[in-house]
């Protein structure tokens, strides 16, 4: 697995003081096992000890007797524009996030974030979307040529993207440009696979939402693949029908044996997957009493709230069919995971915090082990983006972002949505204050 080329700057909180975590279990994700009643001593922002020994003199002391102790969470697929919502990750115990649409705000996040002024996780921040000559979403890039894309990527590294982030209408040409343009630059490829791409061929670091899996892996492969490719960007309500259509046609006609073909041609690049099953589930689940997303629009941001609202009422023609659907996402999870294609943990809902640990629960209804899922939210993160010298593990040296848990989330992983304190850059948080005082009270940053 390659790494990260160039590390991310992950800016966040410096405490001033010490802590010293009192007889927590402490949840090694790498081995998937408990230390039971370990000490761990936070200087500043850092992890300087684990183990059995005495509290240093004049450090304030966290009792975390009979609690859980893990690295702090990260969502890595989000979308957040208005720093109002941004606690109420710190509040779930996502600790950092990975914004994977720029906007302009974000330069401005970025900036304060390494000067301690936004109170919200650290962020890994991506280009702005990079797509076809008709973008289907508001500042995006629109590129038509292999020129155009090579500019983007030139435009894109300008503006300082940690990662470039491309999208599903970028036509195949300009594509394999901006792939070639980003390898001279060493800036991460990720996003969606444009449609005119077959997945198979395509050679970005990480892909989002399982796209163009179900098509790669069904019989019908090739005439799928020239109907994703003629879909027509100038009828946006008609290609969302057709698009809709041929995704259920992919997932209905699986071949296992094309499946296995991607699952290692993926293995072979290093190619990462973000499944984002919480958005999936929550699309499977439109216009239905069980609406994934209802118990969390008042968190969602109002400009991104909207179009879930609409969402909650909009009804499927076909319910069960979409169930399918969420099902195959499921399935096709559990296989890439029990091959040993890497996957992350990313919720993609809008909704800040509450996802992760939906995202996390689907993970391990799609097959993998709570420790498993516990990683793809950690450890993985940190190895994707290149900074596991810092981040994804309760060991010294390491950044001290971690969560304190009421209860063993290797044993069940909801127990992650039971947070009794989250440590962000050694500063201690209240859950409950945080999530109290989010969306409409911003507290101050310490
Ligand atoms: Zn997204």
């Amino acid at each position: 697995m390659t790494e990260s080329r160039k590390s991310p700057e992950l800016a966040g909180p410096v405490a001033s003081g010490s802590v010293f975590v009192y007889g927590a279990n402490v949840v090694d994700v790498a081995d998937g096992k408990v230390l039971t009643g370990r000490n761990v001593l936070v200087e500043r922002d850092r992890i300087t000890a684990v183990g059995r020994f005495e509290a240093p003199a004049g450090v304030s002391v966290l009792d975390a007797r009979g609690r859980f102790l893990i690295p702090g969470l990260w969502d890595m697929h989000v979308h957040g524009f208005d720093e109002a919502y941004l606690p109420a990750f710190l509040g779930n115990g996502v600790t950092g996030v990975r914004q994977m649409a720029g906007a302009p705000v974000h330069a401005d996040w970025r900036r304060r974030l390494a000067a301690g002024e936004v109170f919200g996780p650290r962020m890994v921040f991506g280009s702005r979307i990079i797509d076809g000559p008709r973008p289907s979403r508001p500042g995006s890039i629109a590129v038509t040529t292999p020129a155009d894309a090579r500019a983007a990527v030139t435009t894109c590294v300008g503006e300082r993207a940690e990662f470039l982030k491309v999208y599903s209408q970028l036509p195949r040409d300009a594509y394999f440009a901006l792939l070639a343009e980003a390898e001279l630059a060493g800036i991460d490829v990720v996003g969606h696979v444009p449609f005119e791409v077959p997945v198979l061929a395509a050679a970005q670091r990480g892909i989002e939402h399982l796209d163009g899996v179900l098509v790669g892996a069904s019989s019908e492969r090739e005439e799928l693949t020239a109907g994703f490719a003629g879909l027509d960007a100038g009828d946006p309500a008609g290609m969302f029908g057709r698009l809709s259509e041929l995704t259920h046609r992919a997932a209905g006609t699986t071949d296992p044996a094309r499946l296995a073909e991607l699952r290692d041609s993926f293995l072979a690049n290093g190619t990462w997957h973000v499944p984002t099953l919480a958005v999936h589930q929550a699309k499977a689940t439109m216009g239905t009493p069980e609406f994934a997303l209802r118990p969390y629009l008042a968190h969602i941001e109002p400009v991104l709230r909207q179009g879930w609202a609409r969402a909650a009422d909009w009804r499927s023609p076909d319910p069960a069919a979409e169930q399918r659907l969420f099902e195959r996402y499921l399935e096709v999870t559990g296989e890439l995971h029990r091959a040993g294609v890497p996957l992350l943990a990313g919720s993609d809902t809008f909704v800040p915090g509450f996802s992760l640990h939906d995202e996390l629960e689907l993970l391990v209804r799609a097959g993998l082990s709570p420790a498993a899922a516990l990683r793809a939210a950690t450890l993985d993160p940190a190895r994707f983006l290149g900074v596991t010298d810092r981040f994804g593990a309760v060991a010294p040296g390491r950044i001290a972002d971690l969560v304190v848990l009421e209860d063993n989330p290797l044993a069940d992983i909801a127990h992650t949505r039971r947070v009794a304190a989250v440590l962000f850059g050694g500063m201690v948080l209240s859950s409950p204050a945080v999530l109290a005082a989010a969306p409409a009270d911003r507290p101050a940053a310490r």
